[in-house]
């Protein structure tokens, strides 16, 4: 057995040990050969945070979704694909949530691969609700008829008695769940939607940032805009901040 090295993480502080004998071909929570990096529980969250569109859906989500069993299952088939060294076993998805805001040294990077910066970004479900909103409503209730009182209850008390009888899905080794087409075609798009709103979203920032830029080098912190009815006003911390007031009545009289 290879001599192991004990450190701490340098997130979170808890003891770790270097152990070496990590598959150089783990693509992703590798074994650390340095007395230096991350634990195993601050790994999964560096990952998560730096892959898209899991970034996204857990700023959307929250953390506590990781707590779900499917949410664990679906990570524990990612580390086998991509050949992670950790084990699943080891990660403590409690402590991964109870550490979730504590500051990485690393910032997340923006890339063709991830448009998405936590944090930074706003979540799309909200901006997605919008659009939703604007949509008429489809004559959803015509389709279904709504059962009388009373119906719905035993229908609910059946269901419940087949779930108990169902067994448990099971899979067979060497195969990969498939999703029913419809359901796979739903969720296409719906990542394709929010990809879409990702790039308007990637496209006003740079050309806020050039914005920016450009009223720094002209030493201009502030724009009127419309008769200066709105004011555009560079802060320090370089948050752009619009400010609007209702144009003076008695000028307008005069
Ligand atoms: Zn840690």
């Amino acid at each position: 057995m290879n001599e192991s090295i004990p450190c701490t993480c340098e997130r979170c502080q808890m003891r770790c040990r270097v152990s070496p004998g990590g598959d150089p071909d783990a693509k992703m929570l590798r074994l650390s050969k340095q007395p230096k990096g991350l634990c195993v529980n601050c790994a999964v969250h560096d990952f998560l945070r730096n892959t898209y569109p899991c970034n996204m859906l857990l700023d959307e989500s929250g953390p506590t979704s990781l707590l779900h069993p499917s949410a664990r299952e679906q990570f524990a088939e990612i580390m086998r694909v991509e050949n992670a060294d950790a084990k699943p076993d080891e990660i403590n998805w409690n402590l991964i949530v109870e550490n979730w805001e504590l500051p990485f040294a690393r910032q997340v990077k923006r890339s063709g691969m991830n448009p998405y910066v936590p944090g930074q970004d706003r979540p799309l479900g909200k901006e997605l609700d919008a659009i939703e909103k604007k949509k008429p409503r489809a004559k959803r209730r015509s389709i279904t008829p709504r059962p009388k009182e009373g119906v719905e209850m035993k229908r609910a008390r059946n269901l419940k008695a087949t779930m108990a009888t169902k067994p448990r899905q099971t899979m067979i080794a060497g195969t990969i769940d498939e999703p029913p087409a419809d359901v796979r075609e739903a969720a296409d798009d719906y990542v394709t939607s929010k990809r879409n709103v990702a790039k308007c979203r990637e496209k006003m920032n740079n050309s806020l940032a050039d914005l920016i830029s450009k009223m720094k080098a002209a030493d201009v912190w502030e724009m009127l805009i419309d008769n200066g009815e709105k004011k555009l006003i560079l802060t320090e911390k370089d948050q752009i901040k619009i400010k609007a007031r209702k144009e003076d009545k008695k000028a307008d009289a005069a």
